[in-house]
């Protein structure tokens, strides 16, 4: 079958964010419009509302949220544990993911995000970022899969020249 990118749905302009806002990028909006992309949202598919309260991982990062030794809260006051939301998402992103499986040339998901951060996440008590993966990065890359960071602008170019 044809190979393809799994993405971050926020970065081909769904309204799934936290605020109901997107993050959409013409370059993926592009190949999203050639079909050969995959946009997954997994807070939505965890069950989340949109628009929802901000999360953050209280300790580590995502790796550590999927051993059971940190948790996901929401941050604007209502401190409520979304963990299982979070972890429902990754895994549900992890069906298609395998579902397609060798067909996923890489999964582009976006920089910062508790689920979806590659590079960076939020520290849990002050707004400022660190080094770690979201929850679905964590989970698909310790599944072997490709994780390219919404930012690896060049390397994401390359491999949609590839794909065309
Ligand atoms: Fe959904 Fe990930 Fe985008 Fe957040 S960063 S809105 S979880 S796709």
């Amino acid at each position: 079958g044809r190979k393809v990118l799994i993405v971050s749905a926020c970065l081909v302009g769904f309204n799934c964010k936290y605020n109901g806002g997107n993050n959409s990028c013409s370059l993926l909006e592009e190949a999203f419009s050639k079909g050969l992309l995959i946009p997954l949202c997994p807070e939505q598919l965890g069950g989340l509302p949109t628009p929802r309260p901000p999360s953050k991982i209280t300790d580590g990062d995502g790796f550590l949220v999927l051993e059971g030794k940190a948790r996901v809260l929401t941050v604007d006051g209502t401190c409520l544990d979304v963990t299982d939301n979070f972890l429902r998402g990754a895994y549900e992103t992890l069906r298609a993911a395998e579902k397609l499986g060798e067909r996923v040339v890489a999964c582009v998901l976006k920089e910062k995000s508790p689920s979806c951060g590659v590079r960076k996440i939020y520290r849990f008590s002050e707004d400022s970022l660190k080094d770690g993966m979201g929850v679905t990065a964590a989970l698909l890359k310790s599944k072997g899969f490709k994780i390219l960071s919404s930012d690896d602008t060049e390397t994401i170019k390359e491999i949609l020249r590839e794909l065309r």
